[in-house]
């Protein structure tokens, strides 16, 4: 991955959202305050303004901006996360080319970041429900010997999976936790949007 591919993560991410607003923003009124829609979609078409007006040489440079830009423009919880997981992703990705292995650190990281501001475990219905199944596939698919765009085209596979798997499952953190057993039956909105970043980021790959 380059800094082109970086930025056109963060473009082709910022167009789905775009597209998926009013889905985003559906699932987030079952189980939430439907918002998810407008803050993932002011919160990208935001850092697609940062980045596309940016002359950073790194894919890391690229991510960074685009977290620093989500963690101030987005209000919600998924803000500060998704912010938090950019930024990490980009410390990890100074080199001007990123290796598969890169990338993959990268996309560690990235969980770490929202593990930590976040504490949510797999299971309780979150971003973490998309995106841990989704680096798992990344790693198991690179240790075969696969190219980091199989690697890629796969997490997303498993973050699709994981998405869907949400719906069965309880809240145990943000805001849906408060319903308690009623948030069984819906599918998490943030785990949507985490399938979309790994789709997106195949996409890119490709
Ligand atoms: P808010 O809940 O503040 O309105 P959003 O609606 O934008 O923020 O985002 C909600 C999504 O954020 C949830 O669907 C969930 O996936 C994710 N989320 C909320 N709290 C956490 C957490 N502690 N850890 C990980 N993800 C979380
Ligand atoms: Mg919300
Ligand atoms: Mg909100």
């Amino acid at each position: 991955m380059n800094s082109a591919m970086a930025r056109s993560w963060i473009t082709t991410l910022a167009s789905a959202l775009e597209e998926q607003t009013d889905y985003l923003t559906q699932l987030d009124s079952a189980i939430g305050d439907a918002d998810h829609g407008a803050n993932m979609r002011r919160g990208f078409a935001a850092a697609v303004a940062a980045v596309e007006g940016s002359s950073a040489e790194t894919p890391g440079d690229v991510l960074i901006k685009a977290g620093t830009t989500l963690i101030s423009k987005v209000g919600g919880a998924s803000g500060p996360l998704y912010g938090s997981a950019f930024r990490a992703m980009g410390k990890e990705l100074r080199d001007p080319i990123a290796t598969g292995e890169q990338l993959r650190a990268a996309l560690a990281e990235g969980l770490a970041a929202v593990q930590r501001l976040g504490t949510a475990a797999p299971g309780d219905k979150t971003m973490v429900d998309a995106y841990a199944p989704a680096l798992a596939a990344f790693e198991q698919e690179l240790r075969n010997g696969a190219t980091p765009a199989t690697a890629a085209a796969r997490a997303a596979d498993a973050a699709e999976e994981g998405m869907r798997a949400t719906t069965s499952l309880q809240a145990r953190k943000g805001r849906a936790s408060y319903l308690g057993a009623r948030s069984v039956g819906h599918q998490d909105p943030g785990a949507t949007s985490t399938a979309m970043m790994f789709r997106a980021l195949a996409r890119v790959m490709a």
